[in-house]
C-alpha cells in the first residue's frame, strides 16, 4: 500500500487524481466479499469480470462487472 493511493499507486502520477480515485473505489470492493443471493452470506468472491462464486453454498452467478448487485 503506498500511502493514501492504495493499489492505485502502480499507476504513479498518470491518468489524474480523481480517475484514480474511481478505479480504487472499484478495485476495493472488488476484493471484498459479497453477500450471496441465495444463501445470504457474505461469502462471495469474484471470480473474473462478472462472475462470482459463494464459498458456502458453492453457488456460481453472474452479476455486475466488479460486485454483486
Ligand atoms: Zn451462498
Amino acid at each position: 500500500m503506498t500511502k493514501k493511493v492504495g493499489s492505485t499507486g502502480r499507476f504513479g502520477t498518470r491518468y489524474g487524481r480523481k480517475i484514480r480515485k474511481r478505479v480504487l473505489d472499484i478495485e476495493v470492493r472488488q476484493r471484498q466479499k459479497q453477500t450471496c443471493p441465495y444463501c445470504k452470506k457474505k461469502q462471495v468472491k469474484r471470480v473474473a469480470t462478472g462472475i462470482f462464486r459463494c464459498s458456502k453454498c458453492n453457488s456460481k452467478f453472474t452479476s455486475k462487472a466488479y460486485e454483486v448487485a
